[in-house]
């Protein structure tokens, strides 16, 4: 069923990392289906940069997660936006909040939210904020404490079920008194010069933000889903429209545990180095948690065709990267191969090959790209046109053997002087085959081993005409 978009307001969706890192690949695969459903319904997508953990954040992380969008072709319609540069905007939302009394500053210092929380064990009770400087009616607060920076406290509805329909787990619920009165915004750090800003926290800027932003869907990880009940409460309290939500289940790893670093790689830049191509990259995430029928390989064009928000699998997807590598062969056998030439070249730069020859690179990739999965492979196939190989030993026993050398060497002399195309090569190593009386893999593969140090090649007349003439000579110089 498709989700009717809410009370005719057009669909605005965001994806908002943290820059503490590279774009991770469950980040991506929300940012993709934020982009596709907001795509889909011919809405917007906005980018917000969360950036509010001073002290984990980076510049080259935002760069990182800039690129890695751009690489994946999730083009944004606003943003990024800043939440460091929109602390002004918090403070004013938090003073309004405290004038409407849905807000509160607590003087708690750290030891004595402590020495709570131990009685509260002791007692064999949930820990929690014992709402002790919350306003109530009648109630007498203790005077604010010297020396003390306050923090600012969201006054959460005490009783009550908050209650939503996600777009992917379906109703959950949960109870006011499961949580508490959260803090929203805390002080500037000690010593910071007059006039420095608190920082929000989460829960909180991400509201302001959703509202001011005009969010009408957030897509999320479901390790989210414990913080959406307040976000809702603060939504109320603002009398702000609220989103709808859908949160996506975690991505396993192989192992069936979460997919983390010290597992692999988990994050989109690792993928583009590893030579996974963008559009297979989208197509592997999109199916990471979403099917539309039984397709497995689909263009961004039908995605955001078929993206809805329906079809989202409610349990957790596992990593698998023999599909994804199958996905991308696909994507290399049907890539143009001038782009995969450019790619192959930059591939080649970073093991200090420079290769310069594109059009060689685009043949040489037309030859090759069926073999392989990933780009990578493709430059390990065509890294020998640039650099010499080193035969194994055993190959050159099993295959240049005594029974063929007298027709390699005849062959070598033919190919001194043939016209240099895969055909004159071919018809070259035919007529030598009939000459010796030797059958194709006789000649063929102790040609492979010397002049590309394997035993399995593509048709090798094709291979030998992507070298010089005289690098192929010099390879057979040897026997
Ligand atoms: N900065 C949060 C994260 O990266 C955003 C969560 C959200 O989308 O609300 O997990």
């Amino acid at each position: 069923m498709k989700p009717a978009p809410r009370s005719g307001r057009s669909v605005r969706t965001r994806i908002a990392p943290s820059p503490t890192g590279f774009l991770h690949l469950g980040t991506a695969r929300t940012a993709l289906y934020s982009w596709a459903y907001a795509r889909h319904h011919g809405g917007q997508f906005v980018l917000r940069i969360e950036d509010t953990d001073v002290a984990r954040s980076s510049d080259e992380s935002v760069q990182q997660i800039l690129d890695a969008m751009h690489w994946l072709g999730l083009d944004y319609d606003e943003g990024p936006y800043f939440q460091m540069q929109r602390l002004a905007r918090y403070h004013e939302v938090v003073e309004q909040m405290i004038a409407a009394g849905t807000a509160y500053r607590c003087w708690c210092t750290p030891e004595e939210l402590d020495a709570m929380r131990e009685a509260q064990r002791a007692r064999g009770e949930k820990t929690r904020y014992d709402g002790r400087w919350r306003p109530a009616p009648g109630k007498v607060l203790p005077p604010a404490p010297a020396g003390v920076q306050p923090v600012v406290r969201f006054a959460n509805p005490g009783d009550g079920v908050v209650t939503w329909d996600d777009l992917v787990k379906g109703t959950i619920s949960i109870a006011n008194e499961e949580i508490d009165d959260l803090i929203i915004l805390r002080p500037p750090p000690e010593g910071a010069p007059p006039g420095t800003l608190g920082v929000p926290t989460y829960n909180f800027a991400v509201v302001v933000d959703d509202w001011d932003m005009g969010i009408t869907h957030v897509f999320r990880g479901d390790e989210h889903i414990n913080n959406t009940p307040w976000q809702i409460n603060i939504f109320a309290a603002l009398k702000a429209p609220l989103p709808e939500f859908g949160h996506c289940p975690i991505i396993l790893g192989e192992d069936g545990l979460k997919l983390s670093k010290r597992r692999g790689a988990v994050s989109v830049t690792a993928y583009q180095e590893m030579g996974y191509l963008p559009e297979a990259m989208l197509n592997y995430l999109a199916r990471l948690g979403w099917s539309h029928g039984d397709d497995e390989l689909f263009t961004r064009e039908q995605m955001v065709q078929w993206f809805d928000g329906s079809h989202l699998a409610k349990s957790p997807a596992q990593w698998d990267p023999a599909k994804l590598a199958w996905v991308n062969a696909q994507y290399l056998k049907k890539a143009g191969d001038e782009r995969l030439a450019a790619l192959v070249q930059q591939q080649l730069a970073t093991r200090g090959v420079v290769a310069g020859d594109l059009a060689l690179l685009a043949r040489a990739a037309a030859l090759f790209k069926d073999r392989c999965s990933t780009v990578v492979e493709l430059a390990d196939w065509i890294e020998m046109l640039f650099v010499g190989v080193r035969p194994r030993e055993e190959d050159l026993a099993a295959h240049v053997t005594p029974a063929v050398v007298p027709a390699l060497r005849v062959l070598r002399d033919r190919l001194a002087e043939v016209e240099w195309s895969a055909a004159a090569i071919g018809a070259a190593l035919k007529a030598v085959l009939a000459e010796h009386q030797l059958k194709m893999p006789q000649l063929a593969v102790p040609l492979r081993v010397l002049v590309t140090a394997r035993t399995q090649t593509p048709s090798i007349d094709a291979v030998l005409a992507l070298f010089p003439r005289e690098e192929v000579l010099s390879r057979l110089r040897s026997v």
